[in-house]
């Protein structure tokens, strides 16, 4: 989508702090962190949210959510992690290109 915020960040259009990409994922750090590590994991294919993911999706989601630990101990998460994804306005979802938040190294509130 050409007028979505990570969509330029995936076309390197908007500049980022990136932590991983590769042909179909781009890993890059929060602008607001929430904890001392705070990364999204986002899909370069446009997926509006979690709502909009299909079957055909499987393997690129699954893909992102193996590679949120290994990112995680490389940003020196060892002790574990948050992972967050908001969906839809109702579940606070801003930017509607689907992202999985990576929190951690601190001391996070329960849930
Ligand atoms: P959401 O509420 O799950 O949609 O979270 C969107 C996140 O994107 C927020 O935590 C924002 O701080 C973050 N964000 C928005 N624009 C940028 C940007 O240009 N670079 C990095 N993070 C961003």
């Amino acid at each position: 989508m050409s007028d979505c915020i990570f969509c330029k960040i995936a076309r390197g259009e908007i500049p980022c702090r990136k932590v991983y990409e590769d042909d179909d994922v781009l890993a890059f750090h929060d602008i607001h962190p929430a904890a001392p590590v705070h990364f999204m994991l986002v899909p370069k294919l446009h997926i509006a949210s979690l709502m909009q993911a299909e079957e055909a999706h499987a393997a690129l989601l699954g893909k992102m959510l193996l590679l949120a630990p290994k990112l995680a101990k490389e940003q020196g998460l060892d002790n574990g992690f948050r992972t967050v994804i908001n969906t839809g306005k109702g579940g606070g979802q801003e930017v509607f290109h689907l992202h999985i938040h990576v929190i951690g190294g601190g001391s996070l509130p329960p849930m």
